[in-house]
């Protein structure tokens, strides 16, 4: 058999599938491409979803007449499911044209299987209203054209998946830091209980009130440490299942944070916290779960940004949400960490020496979720927290 297609249209076509990285840039240039070789009025393209059953629309694109059409893009859609079902190119043209009617109304169609690895993924669809009926060399250019963009449908998936797995490959990593993380922290209070409890009663000692007084504090704070850690590791399991309860009330905010400051000003005499306040709004919400996020919020300040103030502000400007500022004047977040500090077992890695788990704001982000709030932070001259809560 002859060949009609010169090697330079085949070349056009494969040059951007190749290199365009984003599969809409590659397919608009295949198209405008194929254009220049084949007229048409509409086209359109099915992928065959994962279940492999129906087919849905993926790219539609009118060149021709009937512009709008391409918002419909039902017309290919018959033609796509024939060739599902017989595997191969299909046509679809008047059986007599219709020379009262505006030609524009007659509909010649052709659809073509697309296949990658040997598999049919999907269909592309042509359209030329009025025709002229497809001579063999459009045939022939479309069946390229199918090839380039099966390969490019094919290529796009490989890179779901890709990213897919780059997410699943990050959540492990975190879970191997965790867990190398969680076991440093329970045995470190462990180590002191476990340590001061033996001390305490060995025979051949007698330890002196005072003493044993000291010993007995620090197994108490050690456990309470303890229970905090354990406390937070299965509260943080149960939000990924998300099964956390909220129990909403109507509360004032600004209340709640003052109570929040009076409690870590009782643990941190000497932070300094200005709490500038202009809301005394109420808003539904579960206050000890609202009062839980500004508490790991204080302690991260604390930890993180050693001797600095925090400001905290709070405004209800918007009729719709109240936002509250939590800033400190630490050293801040860089860049390209801040993205991922809500994320579960998410820990910077510029403080060496400061214990942790990376759950903290984890558990803080769930908890505004329940709220339909947003909370995000900054970094620019310290690191600041911004919640939203809706007034509603
Ligand atoms: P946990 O709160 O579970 O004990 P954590 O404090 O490490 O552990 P998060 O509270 O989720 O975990 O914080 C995540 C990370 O974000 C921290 O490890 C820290 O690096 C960074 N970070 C949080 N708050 C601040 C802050 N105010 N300034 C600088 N870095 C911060
Ligand atoms: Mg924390």
């Amino acid at each position: 058999m002859k060949k009609i297609i010169d090697i330079s249209l085949g070349y056009n076509f494969w040059r951007n599938a190749v290199y365009e990285k984003d599969w809409k840039d590659a397919l608009d240039f295949l198209i405008t491409s194929l254009r220049d070789e084949l007229v048409f009025d509409n086209l359109a393209i099915y992928i065959i979803d994962k279940n492999g059953e129906t087919s849905e629309i993926a790219y539609a694109r009118a060149v021709g007449r009937e512009k709008d059409a391409e918002a419909d893009a039902n017309w290919g859609e018959e033609i796509a499911n024939q060739v599902i079902e017989q595997d191969e190119i299909v046509f679809d043209t008047p059986q007599v044209p219709n020379k009262n009617k505006k030609r524009i109304s007659d509909t010649y169609l052709v659809g073509f299987p697309l296949r990658a690895s040997g598999k049919l993924i999907g269909v592309l669809s042509l359209v030329r209203f009025g025709g002229p009926e497809y001579t063999r060399k459009d045939i022939d250019i479309a069946t390229l054209a199918a090839e380039v963009i099966a390969y490019i449908f094919e290529k796009r998936a490989l890179q779901e998946s890709i990213a897919e797995l780059e997410i699943v490959q990050r959540q492990m990593r975190l879970q191997d830091d965790f867990v190398a993380t969680i076991s440093h922290e329970l045995r470190t209070p462990l180590g002191f209980i476990k340590g001061y409890s033996t001390t305490l009663l060995r025979e051949d000692t007698e330890w002196d009130e005072k003493t044993r007084r000291e010993f007995l504090t620090i197994i108490d704070e050690e456990t309470d440490h303890l229970t905090e850690l354990i406390e937070n590791i299965l509260e943080s399991a149960r939000l990924e299942s998300k099964t956390m309860e909220m129990n909403f009330q109507p509360l004032r905010l600004d209340a709640l944070i003052r109570d929040v400051i009076t409690r870590v000003k009782a643990r941190y005499e000497n932070l300094e916290i200005f709490f500038d306040n202009d809301c005394g709004q109420i808003i539904q919400g579960d206050s000890t779960r609202l009062a839980q996020i500004f508490e790991n919020l204080f302690s991260n300040a604390v930890k993180y940004a050693p001797d600095s103030k925090i400001v905290i502000s709070t405004s209800a400007k918007k009729t719709d949400y109240v936002q509250i500022t939590f800033a400190d004047s630490g050293a801040g977040i860089s860049k390209e960490h801040l993205p991922f500090i809500f994320d579960r077992f998410y820990r910077v890695p510029d403080h060496p020496g400061k214990a942790g788990t990376g759950l903290g704001l984890f558990i803080c982000k769930r908890i505004i979720e329940a709220h339909r709030g947003k909370i995000w932070a900054e970094s620019k001259n310290g690191t600041s927290f911004i919640i939203q809560l809706p007034l509603q």
